[in-house]
């Protein structure tokens, strides 16, 4: 018999209970090319946080009211013609990777009064044309982000390759470690997040602490 949309949030729930034993784990609802009533249905259900990664779509579904009661992440890659439209108006941009971009953001939400809370995107696979910033190049991003009123780094993203993604999460959460050691102004090594629908549980018992689950929860994607 097929699962509701509830069972499966419940189910995940489950899951990640048991592999974070008793650490707190954020879960956030991947809902790209999923519409609001959907997204609004799953908030319901309890879901607290939802991912969008396309600005279009979040205005879309903010504006229908589907993300009322629930956090709201930016997951996808974000162009700095967008920014205008998200900073200083959801939780958390989770993939920030470059420092034009992170300067971007802390302007518009300064100009709103607001901070922003980011992560830092990892391209911890070094894969050629994907988002996320090489792990040498942290050290800049975290230094730049010191100097900025507007925006607080919360954490790292990462998204590692396809075919091999859980050869990458210790590496990932080496880097969180590390970084946490260093102690940057301004920065606060809250979250790391890694682990989607296939291996969320491996994430977590590697040290994930926010997981990112999209189809498991809302269904196969008809597009992208
Ligand atoms: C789509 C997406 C996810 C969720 O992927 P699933 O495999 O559907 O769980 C997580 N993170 C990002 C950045 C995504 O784009």
């Amino acid at each position: 018999m097929e699962m509701t949309l509830e069972q499966r949030i419940a189910l995940v729930r489950e899951n990640i209970e048991r592999a974070a034993g008793g650490r707190p784990v954020t879960l956030v609802g991947a809902a790209k090319t999923k519409p609001a009533d959907l997204v609004a249905r799953a908030v319901r259900a309890g879901l607290t946080a939802i991912g969008e990664n396309y600005v279009q779509e979040f205005r879309e579904k903010s504006a229908a009211g589907a993300y009322d009661g629930a956090q709201v992440h930016i997951i996808g890659h974000l162009q700095q013609n967008k920014v205008k439209y998200v900073a200083g108006q959801v939780d958390l941009i989770q993939s920030v990777d470059s420092a034009p971009l992170l300067a971007a953001i802390a302007r518009r939400a300064a100009s709103l009064g607001r901070v922003q809370d980011v992560l830092l995107e990892v391209n911890i696979g070094g894969e050629a044309g994907k988002s996320g910033c090489a792990p040498q190049a942290l050290e800049g991003l975290l230094e730049t982000a010191a100097g900025l009123d507007g925006v607080h780094v919360r954490g790292l993203m990462a998204i590692p390759p396809a075919e091999d993604a859980r050869a990458y999460f210790a590496p990932m959460a080496h880097l969180f470690v590390d970084i946490a050691a260093k102690k940057y102004d301004n920065v606060s090594m809250d979250f790391l997040s890694m682990g989607m629908s296939d291996d969320y549980e491996d994430a977590i018992r590697q040290g994930a602490n926010m997981v990112r689950v999209g189809s498991f929860i809302f269904g196969p994607r008809n597009y992208i």
